[in-house]
């Protein structure tokens, strides 16, 4: 796989233990198994198969995959309003994890760049249907209006998929948490994990 198997243990070693109050995370492709979803729809409604999740090189799917523009903004517009056939799962370890954290914290915030919370909210209530103790949903509807949020929060980390929005953040003070994705795989400085095993090793518990 990805040469950033490398560093992401020894870096979490060396990192400062995070606050659970003050951890954040993005949900497609973090908590969200979206990608998933997105080749099961192009299979079942669009009839694509043999994509594998490994072919999914860059965050905008249309660099990396040799389909019309017009089957993957159908593919995307079915993901972002719901009514596919599917579901939208967690990522391994996902729930416990937010769970501890949520019994630590009192709540966990989660903040998309989607521009409409819907589908995102009935996955967290499906995953969820307790409450786990507490979550927040912010769906910002741009990429940029994420820092805002998170700053106003007061989080110090944010797990994020995209490594254009973790450079956004950590120019604004937040640490970005790499969530390793076939997607991420360019270089950077930050902070990477691989798994929500390796998440829940940076909380100061
Ligand atoms: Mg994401």
């Amino acid at each position: 796989m990805a040469p950033t198997a490398r560093s992401s243990l020894a870096l979490a070693e060396a990192a400062p233990r995070i606050d659970p109050e003050a951890i954040a995370f993005d949900v497609d492709g973090v908590i969200a198994d979206t990608m998933r979803l997105f080749l099961e729809i192009a299979a079942e409604e669009y009839g694509i198969r043999g994509i594998r999740y490994e072919d999914i090189t860059t965050y905008n799917v249309e660099d990396c995959l040799d389909l019309p523009g017009q089957v993957i903004e159908g593919l995307l517009r079915r993901l972002i309003y719901g009514g596919y056939r599917g579901d939208l799962r967690p990522l391994p370890g996902a729930p416990e994890v937010v769970r501890r954290i949520a019994g630590r914290a009192g709540s966990v915030l989660f903040v998309t760049a989607r521009p409409i919370s819907g589908p995102v909210e009935s996955f967290l209530r499906r995953v969820f249907p307790d409450g786990a103790g507490g979550f927040e949903l912010v769906a910002t509807g741009s990429f940029a209006a994420k820092t805002e949020i998170l700053k106003r929060r007061g989080i110090t980390h944010f797990v994020e998929d995209r490594l254009e929005t973790c450079f956004a953040v950590d120019r604004e003070g937040i640490r970005p948490v790499v969530f390793a994705q076939p997607w991420n795989r360019q270089p950077h400085p930050f902070l990477e994990v691989q798994s929500w095993r390796e998440i829940e090793e940076l909380i100061q518990w």
